[in-house]
């Protein structure tokens, strides 16, 4: 389903002109101006095209790019409740259709139009760690290779399915490669460095932007995710629950959207990054926990037990026990 079926079924001219105390009108009588909801504004800064459903604020630069993210933003409710406002229309609200594909089909309609991205490909320098080449100066690095990664908790079979890969020659020689997939397309990869021989632990290639992916999104089938940082943190945590990575601890407006398509988010980011976590709990309308955690390890070093009972304890970042949590262990 795309914006233009939501519309055809959902009048929200009406609704704008409803929710909105003051509508201030512009030159163009399909655009209105009204305060925008998100920065507190009281001048009209949110310009709405009412036929597109397309709202944008030029004071904090708001801009939802769908009227269904836009009014679940307003109404502080979910993507699939905003859907079942439109749903005395047509089309899509027959009883067999699944409201995981409509969303879905939401959010890669909105990707088509607003995003793209190039497809690449491993070289023949790149190998999979999962099987041996026969050339021993190839093997030897597959081996240390393995060692790596098992002491990281990754075994064969989790690194069949993640690809992982060895780079033996050029930009990223020494290096683990992860790659990390949109799509079914390899967007990015990570490539950590094996020996310690070089003072950049992390490399990742030119083109595609990182910070316009999710690590593992492409796997996820649920509505509930867990959000940690690193690919290694994800590895190990999916083998206990759905998770992606954010590739460090901000997340871009892509990145955001990408979440948006999720009912429930659970931050598992590293201690320092609370403050993170609150101010994106603000700008992601999916419900937000996070992973109450005292001390400075990240899910790649815990056991799947304890991430497990960690996932199993996290709270509403909105809640009164997470203000309870900050101020007894975070000051
Ligand atoms: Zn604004």
């Amino acid at each position: 389903m795309n914006r233009k079926d939501f519309l055809l079924n959902f009048d929200f001219a009406s609704y704008v002109s409803n929710k909105f105390t003051e509508v201030y009108e512009t030159s163009d009588e399909d655009r209105v101006r009204v305060n925008c909801p998100v920065c507190d504004d009281t001048k009209g800064h949110l310009y709405i095209l009412i036929s597109a459903g397309l709202p944008y604020c030029q004071k904090c630069k708001y801009d939802p790019k769908s009227p269904v993210r836009f009014i679940s933003d307003v109404e502080g409710i979910s993507i699939r409740e905003v859907l079942a406002m439109a749903d005395e229309g047509v089309s899509f609200t027959t009883m067999d259709v699944d409201v995981e594909s409509i969303v879905d089909d939401l959010i890669q309609d909105e990707d088509d139009i607003q995003f793209d991205y190039s497809s690449m490909s491993l070289g023949q320098n790149f190998v999979s760690v999962v099987e041996l080449s026969g050339i021993p100066g190839i093997d030897r690095h597959i081996k240390e290779a393995r060692r790596y990664l098992s002491s990281r908790g990754i075994g064969k079979n989790v690194a069949k399915k993640f690809g992982i890969h060895f780079c033996y020659d050029g930009e990223f020689a020494g290096r683990i490669i992860i790659p990390c997939f949109y799509q079914g397309d390899l967007v990015t990869f990570v490539a950590r460095d094996l020996y310690g021989h070089s003072d950049r632990k992390y490399l990742n290639p030119k083109g595609n932007k990182q910070s316009d992916f999710l690590y593992n999104y492409d796997s996820i089938k649920g509505d509930t995710v867990v959000l940690v940082e690193g690919v290694f943190d994800a590895i190990h945590n999916s083998q206990v629950a759905p998770t992606v990575a954010s590739f460090g601890k901000s997340l871009s407006n892509r990145q955001i959207n990408l979440l948006n398509g999720f009912r429930r988010v659970i931050f598992y980011w590293d201690l320092d990054a609370y403050p993170q976590v609150e101010k994106y709990n603000r700008r992601i309308q999916s419900e937000c926990l996070a992973v109450l955690h005292t001390d400075g390890k990240d899910a790649a070093e815990r056991t799947m037990e304890e991430n497990k009972n960690l996932l199993q304890g996290s709270i509403p970042i909105d809640s009164v026990e997470y203000q309870m949590f900050k101020l007894e262990h975070l000051g």
